[in-house]
């Protein structure tokens, strides 16, 4: 029997693909709309946007989730464009917390709207945050997002904290010749708060605009924060991704380090994305894409749904491109596929 025959001819309860990765995090983007404009994420100029009608219903999105579940899905993140923007979220949050066999599930926000939900995100069962904030310097944070935003982000990030959001995670991602002077700062944060900041490593895919001929690498990063004190390795605790995660000694907070360009997680993969259109989409860096959306709406089953999530397994490809040296081409931007 070869595994996709014994892919398919499995019940539902699990979603291996070729390389034995077991596939239990989706990470949804319910829209393709943001508030920002970060100069390294965004595509300026004409912009596919997509039509109201090809977006998916959250009654849509909630049966996938539910499909999904009972493959094994077990960890939901909600991402965007900015997941925030679109109405009836929290609703929606509600809902999604409530289907039986999701361990976890949790957002990813630019914060710009986050105060004024903080209340309903919590009430819909939503524990921890991740924030991603580029900069702590209010005019350097309105050049790169086109917003004069970071005082409300950063009270949002407060208010969270003092509601007991935990963890609160700091997406900062590390790019070249615009924030690298900052990244003591962030680290430094950890001595006052118990936040996780986590540095990312600059993909070089996004907006055709923003160029840069090097990538700060997570050894670099490290570098430059060491001189804050030891860096100790702190557990993963099964949460963490793709995370390596560290404590500068003295701290209450903890640092982290995502390095997709440096050190491939790969190998560890168990990441499926669902776009805001509807399609499952198997790698950050593949355009390659299974349109389940369209299946649900032409009248698709259960069992017809299932088995696309168990096609998409077995398309997964062993690495990115940024490892294999294809040649890679994304077409699709970071502010639509959600990170
Ligand atoms: N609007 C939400 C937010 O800001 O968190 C969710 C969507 S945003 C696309 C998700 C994450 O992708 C953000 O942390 C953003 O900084 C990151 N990102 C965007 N372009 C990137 C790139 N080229 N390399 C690495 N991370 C990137």
């Amino acid at each position: 029997m070869t595994h996709q025959d014994d892919q398919q001819g499995k019940s539902p309860g699990s979603l291996v693909d070729r390389f034995d990765r077991t596939l239990n995090y989706l990470r949804i983007s319910v829209t393709d709309k943001c508030n920002l404009r970060c100069t390294y994420c965004f595509s300026p100029g004409p912009h596919p946007k997509l039509q109201h009608s090809d977006i998916l219903r959250y009654e849509e999105i909630l049966r996938i989730v539910k499909v999904g579940a009972a493959l094994g899905i077990t960890k939901i993140r909600i991402t965007g464009g900015e997941p925030l923007v679109r109405k009836g979220i929290s609703d929606f949050l509600k809902r999604l917390t409530a289907i039986p066999g999701l361990s976890d599930v949790s957002l990813t926000t630019n914060g710009m709207l986050l105060d004024q939900h903080l209340d309903r995100i919590r009430n819909a069962g939503i524990k921890r945050l991740n924030i991603s904030l580029d900069s702590l310097k209010r005019e350097r944070f309105r050049k790169i997002t086109g917003e004069d935003g970071f005082d409300q982000v950063w009270h949002a990030i407060s208010k969270a904290r003092d509601m007991g959001f935990s963890p609160i995670k700091i997406n900062v991602v590390a790019i070249p010749g615009v924030n690298e002077d900052e990244l003591i700062d962030f680290a430094r944060l950890t001595f006052s708060y118990p936040f996780h900041i986590r540095f990312i490593e600059y993909m070089p895919i996004g907006s055709p605009t923003f160029k840069t001929s090097r990538t700060l690498l997570t050894q670099e990063i490290k570098r430059k924060i060491g001189s804050l004190g030891l860096l100790t390795p702190l557990e993963q605790d099964g949460k963490d991704g793709p995370a390596r995660r560290f404590q500068i000694q003295g701290a209450l907070g903890e640092v982290g380090f995502i390095s997709p360009v440096s050190q491939h997680f790969c190998q560890t993969c168990n990441r499926i994305r669902l776009t805001a259109d509807g399609r499952l989409r198997l790698c950050l860096l593949s355009d390659q894409t299974l349109d389940i959306g369209g299946i649900l709406r032409s009248g698709g089953s259960d069992e017809d749904l299932i088995h696309l999530f168990q096609k998409a397994a077995l398309l997964k490809h062993e690495k990115h491109c940024l490892q294999s040296g294809d040649t890679y081409s994304v077409k699709d931007f970071m502010s639509s596929i959600g990170g």
